[in-house]
């Protein structure tokens, strides 16, 4: 028997430092300025506030 683990809300983020496109789980912070993702390219932090669809 396999573990049915539901997959991860990843979200699409298109990097405002370098560009790049990754896809990322929104790290949940204590307040709201600290909710968003890093980027793995850049290494830099994204803020998900910058995020709009
Ligand atoms: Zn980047």
């Amino acid at each position: 028997m396999s573990e049915n683990t539901p997959p991860e809300p990843t979200t699409d983020i298109r990097c405002p430092h370098c560009k790049k496109t990754f896809s990322a789980n929104l790290m949940d912070g204590r307040a709201e300025r600290y909710r968003g993702f890093k980027c793995p390219h850049c290494r830099l932090f994204v803020p998900a506030a910058r995020i709009k669809p």
